[in-house]
């Protein structure tokens, strides 16, 4: 197990357009903080594993409706 959780898991922060990016996944250190991991990095590498949010322009950005950006 991973231990990723989805953005819209974490309400009240502000991820910008990663919020709303399938490619998007939290990270929790031991600390219980928060960190955005990009998955597209893998393949893209142009992108950060782990931008800086709020994210406000993205190449790779791709849209999932059922998220939203935050
Ligand atoms: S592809 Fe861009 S918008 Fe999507 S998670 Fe990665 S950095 Fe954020």
């Amino acid at each position: 197990m991973s231990g990723d959780t989805e953005p819209g898991h974490d309400p009240g922060l502000e991820w910008g357009l990663c919020g709303g990016c399938r490619h998007a996944a939290v990270k929790r250190s031991a600390r219980d903080s928060r960190f955005l991991r990009c998955r597209a990095a893998e393949e893209h590498p142009a992108l950060a594993r782990y931008p800086q949010v709020p994210v406000e322009t993205c190449v790779a950005f791709d849209p999932d409706p059922a998220r939203s950006p935050g």
